[in-house]
């Protein structure tokens, strides 16, 4: 895994944000993190923990509680989960100018329990994860599908669990 790409794309002595470095793996679980991301257009980054660096989704619309509401994701690049407790201002004129909050985090698994990071890499790279989120704000399965072959945009989609709720958790 290597976060040369975040780190081509921030300037550390102008920005906040942690310098990326691959991380160690906790000694349970595998790290969520959403951040509430009020850039040039406000999104919620979905960040996945896999291989020491955290996979990351940009969702305009923000997570959907709602079965039904398929939510567009756009893969952006892997981040270093140090990343997952930044919180400030991304200074203007720098890449993601604005204000960053946690909006939620906790852990995450297979739909049938704990699985390997591979396994999720693995699926990844053929289009479609399913996985259980254990956080504050949003618990349950979810599934991210890759849109046709376009590597970067995949739709974030509650699946129907108790968790699944007709009310935005965004609103
Ligand atoms: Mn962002």
């Amino acid at each position: 895994m290597s976060l040369a790409r975040y780190n081509k794309k921030r300037k550390f002595d102008k920005t906040p944000e942690p310098r990326g470095e691959v991380g160690k793996k906790a000694k349970q679980g595998l790290r969520f993190v959403v951040q509430k991301h009020d850039a040039s257009h406000l999104h919620y980054d979905l960040r996945l923990e896999m291989g020491g660096v955290m996979k990351s989704w940009a969702v305009p619309k923000g997570p959907s509680l709602k079965p039904s509401e398929k939510r567009l994701a756009v893969m952006v690049e892997d981040h270093p989960i140090s990343y997952n407790t930044f919180e400030g201002k991304i200074p203007a004129g720098q890449y993601g100018a604005g204000d960053v909050i946690v909006w939620d985090a906790g852990t995450y698994e297979g739909m049938h329990g704990p699985r390997s990071e591979a396994s999720f890499l693995e699926g990844i790279k053929s289009g479609e994860i399913t996985f259980v989120l254990h956080g504050k704000k949003l618990r349950g399965e979810f599934t991210l599908v890759r849109l046709g072959n376009d590597p970067k945009n995949w739709l974030l989609i509650k699946q129907k669990d108790k968790y699944a709720r007709d009310k935005d958790v965004t609103e």
